[in-house]
């Protein structure tokens, strides 16, 4: 399908600039979500276009702070401080012209080009790039929603820390753990060593592997971390019901009850559905269907990337449902509306995968790639300075390294 008929010359896209109202002949784009896909790549598109341009960039983002998720669970031993891995929008835009507007986009109109916002005035676009991420997969266990505690935002983390608060009366804390995917395993590692002697932590998974999908090195290395904090892992085990008082699954053919004080639930995502009334090709994942150039197949003027999107991935089904594929895809987006707009052709999205890392525990972590597998303090550093390279922005990389460096912010 066609969309609404803007025609710069070719080239002219550095033509256009910030300081006027849409509705004058600037090229509006309109980029919902402010995670790993929408923020960078609206990031990346201010960047490129330099002083002078008339593309509006409006960005859609609810929250007032982005949340760099794979530092979260080091909020929980204090080693890093919220500022430095949930930096404020307004920070981070304060030197660019994205216009931010913190609210929920509900309906987006395909035909009519219009985002319905939840508080403010609709908005009308000319090119429209959607990065709304995942959330959790409704909980079908019986007494999971109103007992456990989810761990995805900086909300979450703060939620856990007054938890953790509450019981800090308590000579021994036991915490149990739904899930041995990749946020189960760290947050148990990490929990294990922020409570020391005080903590007795468990984990249990319906499957028969931690960290399914991973390099064997790397579930091999998380396995030992588990085992050195005395974390007791369940597998092939499925939790039937929770209450109060714990979590019951089936192991070994048994019933099983699990006493808690703590219980974390890090079990099924699903990307976030589409907003509006047009039926949209969709995976069986839920995800978007997209072309490789991340554009809808039959909207040339919308993008969809990151977890929403099934985005290309040589070798693979599709690429995974992780900020190293959102944050890869997000300048891509943006290099392609600048391409689409002056007339040139587009580039496919190629996602490249570089590794896997996670935290083990404090300071701990494995880093995995180029076929090289770094554990233990020295997987802990290389992992901290590989995700300082992906911070945001400059100003905010600067603010962090002054930090680490022990010079005043
Ligand atoms: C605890 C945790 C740890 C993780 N660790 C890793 C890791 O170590 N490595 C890794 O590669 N990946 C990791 N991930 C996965 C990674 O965070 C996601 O894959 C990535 O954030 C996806 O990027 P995105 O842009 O699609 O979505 P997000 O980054 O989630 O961004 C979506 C944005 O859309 C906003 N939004 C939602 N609804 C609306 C709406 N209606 N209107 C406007 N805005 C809206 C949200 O507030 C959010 O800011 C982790 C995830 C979690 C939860």
């Amino acid at each position: 399908m066609r969309f609404k008929p803007f025609a710069p010359a070719p080239g002219d896209h550095a033509a256009f600039g910030p300081s006027e109202p849409i509705s004058k002949g600037a090229v509006h784009v309109c980029i919902l979500g402010g995670g790993f896909g929408g923020l960078y790549c609206a990031l990346a598109l201010h960047q490129r276009l330099g002083k002078g341009s008339r593309v509006r960039i409006t960005l859609v983002e609810p929250r007032d702070r982005f949340n760099f998720t794979p530092l979260l669970y080091e909020l929980l031993t204090r080693e890093l401080a919220p500022w430095e891995i949930a930096p404020a929008y307004q920070d981070l835009l304060k030197h660019t012209a994205i216009d931010l507007r913190q609210d929920w986009a509900e309906q987006i109109n395909l035909a009519e080009q219009t985002v319905t916002l939840r508080y403010g005035d609709p908005l009308t676009y000319d090119y429209l790039v959607v990065a709304l991420g995942s959330q959790m997969r409704p909980p079908a266990t019986p007494g999971s929603q109103s007992h456990t505690l989810p761990f995805n935002t900086l909300h979450d983390a703060e939620q856990l820390e007054r938890r953790l608060g509450e019981l800090d009366h308590l000579t021994q804390v036991r915490v149990v753990v739904a899930g041995a995917g990749p946020s189960g395993v760290e947050l148990a590692c990490k929990l294990s060593d922020r409570l020391g002697r005080r903590g007795h932590v468990t984990v249990v998974d319906r499957r028969g592997e931690i960290l399914r999908s991973y390099p064997a090195r790397l579930q091999r290395a998380a396995a030992g971390a588990l085992a050195k904090r005395g974390v007791e892992v369940y597998l092939n085990a499925a939790i039937d019901t929770v209450d109060a008082s714990g979590l019951t699954f089936g192991y070994e053919g048994n019933p099983r009850h699990c006493q808690a004080d703590l219980m974390l639930w890090t079990v099924g995502t699903v990307p976030r559905a589409w907003l509006g009334q047009n039926m949209l090709k969709q995976t069986a994942f839920g995800q978007c269907q997209v072309r490789p150039t991340l554009q809808l197949p039959d909207y040339d003027n919308v993008f969809v990337l990151g977890d929403m999107a099934s985005m290309p991935a040589p070798g693979r089904n599709r690429a995974p449902t992780t900020a190293q594929a959102a944050y890869q895809a997000g300048p891509v987006v943006a290099q392609n509306l600048l391409a689409l707009i002056a007339n040139r052709p587009l580039k496919p999205f190629i996602y490249n995968h570089l590794g896997d890392m996670l935290t083990l525990g404090q300071r701990e972590a494995v880093v995995c790639g180029f076929g090289l597998c770094l554990t233990g303090r020295l997987g802990g550093v290389s992992r901290r300075w590989a995700y300082w390279l992906r911070l945001p922005t400059y100003g905010h990389r600067w603010q962090v390294l002054k930090h680490w460096l022990g010079w005043k912010r």
